[in-house]
């Protein structure tokens, strides 16, 4: 049976990525035209066009395809004015000898296979880059002596989608706007091949979604599927790695009293059987499932409920 999972804000990825796993697809095709409908749309205000921008007003956007038959990988990271930069990670992956682009040189890349730069700050993004410019001080990544006692949190919110084939192949990509009002030049989780997505075509696919930095720093989707391959179920494997991410957060600004993290992170994983699973660090994310009869909003797993400062 097939599958497509997606993180919440994917339900329409993972009905347009099953369409065309149904239609003989690849699945890495399939699960980049579906998070282009999520990148194209100026609504979702943490994928691509209409994304936050950077502390200055810019769309700097991350994004990495993975696909599993032939274990090759491609990403972008800092990309400006291009809409579909899942797409532009997948031209990486087939038309370069690269892994990364980044910067100037991933916009000059897409220009040369013909994506038109454009202004990707909407209306909607541009007040509320204004309102956070306005209210700032508290709210930078500069952070002086009394913020890093402090601690903040600020917007965030990623799509990743993974697929699964009646072959058994496996894909993923992994696409966002990143952190909201970012230091110019910041990259994520997202666009880093076993931090934001990994796919092993014997094992499975993982991705991630929430604070890029846990993610970097736990290798995380790296590890989900290094653990499924050790034998856990998805659900486990992820629990596994948000316990670590969790031990592993020791600065004081990014924790609550109880000594858990302030910030949430989010894992989706599919191993080769088709099973599937989400979870977070904290209860109330919902996933994107398609399991080949019905697509549907889930429930995801949780590890800790949030404390009572939370
Ligand atoms: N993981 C993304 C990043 O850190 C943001 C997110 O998923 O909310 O860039």
């Amino acid at each position: 049976m097939p599958v497509v999972i997606a993180s919440g804000n994917g339900i329409n990825a993972t009905a347009m990525a099953m369409e065309k796993i149904r239609q003989g697809i690849d699945t890495l095709d399939a699960v980049v035209a579906g998070v282009n409908l999520v990148e194209e749309d100026p609504n979702e205000m943490t994928v691509g066009y209409g994304g936050y921008p950077n502390d200055q007003g810019v769309v700097e956007l991350d994004a990495c395809v993975m696909h599993g038959p032939t274990y090759r990988a491609g990403s972008v990271g800092a990309l400006k004015g291009v809409k579909r930069p899942s797409r532009v990670a997948q031209l990486v992956m087939e038309r370069t000898d690269h892994i990364m682009l980044v910067g100037d040189g991933a916009l000059a890349f897409a220009k040369a296979h013909g994506f038109k730069e454009e202004d990707l700050l909407t209306e909607k993004a541009r007040e509320a880059w204004l309102k956070w410019k306005e209210s700032l001080s508290d709210q930078d990544d500069w952070l002086g002596e009394d913020e890093r006692k402090l601690g903040f949190e600020r917007p965030t919110g990623t799509i990743n989608c993974c697929a699964l084939n009646e072959k058994g192949e496996l894909s993923g990509t992994t696409t966002t706007s990143g952190l909201a009002f970012k230091i110019p030049g910041r990259v994520g989780d997202s666009p880093i091949i076993g931090a934001g997505l990994y796919v092993d075509n014997e094992v499975g696919a993982a991705g991630a979604t929430g604070r890029g930095e846990a993610v970097i720093l736990s290798s995380g989707s790296r590890i989900v599927v290094e653990n499924m391959r050790h034998g856990m179920k998805p659900h486990e494997a992820i629990l596994d790695v948000l316990e670590r991410i969790c031990q592993k957060t020791v600065d004081r600004r990014l924790l609550y009293r109880k000594g858990y993290p302030k910030f949430n992170d989010t894992f989706y994983a599919i191993n080769k059987d088709g099973e599937y699973a989400c979870a977070a660090i904290y209860p109330g994310a919902k996933f994107a499932v398609h399991n080949g009869k019905e697509n549907a909003l889930q429930d995801a797993g949780y590890l800790l409920e949030r404390p009572e400062d939370g």
